[in-house]
C-alpha cells in the first residue's frame, strides 16, 4: 500500500491546526503509520528540502520550517500521494480551492501550514529522512470498511 509524507509546518502547529489536519485525513479514509512532534536543526531542513536549494526564496522557507516545532506524519493508502496533495490544495494559498486545507487555512506562500510529499519516489525518501526507524507496521481494522 503506498504511503506518503505529511509535515504540519510551524505555523500550523502555533495556529493550533494539528487536530483538523489529522482528522482530515483520518475522515478521508487513511491510515496513520507514523507521527512525532519534532524541532529541526538547519542542516535537516536544508536536507529535506534541498532539492530547492538554488530556489531565491530557499533560505525563507529554511528559517520558517525551523522556526518552531512541526509535527511529522506518514500517512498510508490507495493513491495517497496525489489525494494527500488534493487535500493539502495547490502551493499558493491564493490558488488553493476552498475546502483544501492551504485553501482553509492559510493566505501567504511563505506560511502555507502543510507540506506533503510530491512523488511516490519523494515520499519513499521523506519517509526514510524522517522516520529512519521506519513507520509503525499496523492494519486498521476499519480496513473492508475503506477498500472493497
Ligand atoms: N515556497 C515559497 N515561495 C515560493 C515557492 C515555494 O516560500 O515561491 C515555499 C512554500 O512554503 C512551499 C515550499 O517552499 O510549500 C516548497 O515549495 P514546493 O514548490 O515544493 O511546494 P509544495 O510542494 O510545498 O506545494
Ligand atoms: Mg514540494
Amino acid at each position: 500500500m503506498e504511503q506518503t509524507f505529511i509535515m504540519i509546518k510551524p505555523d500550523g502547529v502555533q495556529r493550533g491546526l494539528v487536530g483538523e489536519i489529522i482528522g482530515r485525513f483520518e475522515k478521508k479514509g487513511f491510515t496513520l503509520k507514523g507521527l512525532k512532534l519534532i524541532s529541526v536543526e538547519r542542516p535537516f531542513a536544508e536536507k529535506h528540502y534541498e532539492d530547492l536549494s538554488s530556489k531565491p526564496f530557499f533560505s525563507g522557507l529554511v528559517e520558517y520550517i525551523i522556526s518552531g516545532p512541526v509535527v511529522a506524519m506518514v500517512w498510508e493508502g490507495k493513491n495517497v500521494v496525489t489525494t494527500g496533495r488534493k487535500i493539502i490544495g495547490a502551493t499558493n494559498p491564493a490558488d488553493s480551492a476552498p475546502g483544501t486545507i492551504r485553501g482553509d487555512f492559510a493566505v501567504e506562500i511563505g506560511r502555507n501550514v502543510i507540506h506533503g510529499s510530491d512523488s511516490v519516489e519523494s515520499a519513499r525518501k521523506e519517509i526514510a529522512l524522517w522516520f529512519p526507524d521506519g513507520p509503525v507496521n499496523w492494519q486498521s481494522s476499519l480496513h473492508s470498511w475503506v477498500y472493497e
